[in-house]
């Protein structure tokens, strides 16, 4: 069994949305870029099954989300 039952990857935290309960921060607006999203899935692998792609931002607005999702299987 792995450590942990699931990990969270903030892919983006860039949001097409203003949910009234989303605290707003001042962040620069980005995305995780394919290479940094590859180191983390290497270095986590062995910890969970399951990844969660969000904690604030949309993730299924990444520019490279289909990229993303393949790198994942
Ligand atoms: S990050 Fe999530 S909770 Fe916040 S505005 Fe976007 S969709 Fe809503």
């Amino acid at each position: 069994m792995k450590k942990f039952k699931k990990i969270y990857i903030e892919i983006t935290n860039i949001c097409n949305l203003n949910c009234p309960f989303c605290s707003k921060d001042n962040r620069k607006k980005q995305e995780m870029n394919l290479d940094n999203f590859e180191h983390i899935l290497k270095q986590i692998n062995d910890y969970t099954d399951y990844l969660y792609l969000h904690i604030k931002g949309e993730p299924l607005i990444h520019s490279k989300i289909e990229d993303i999702l393949n790198l994942c299987f």
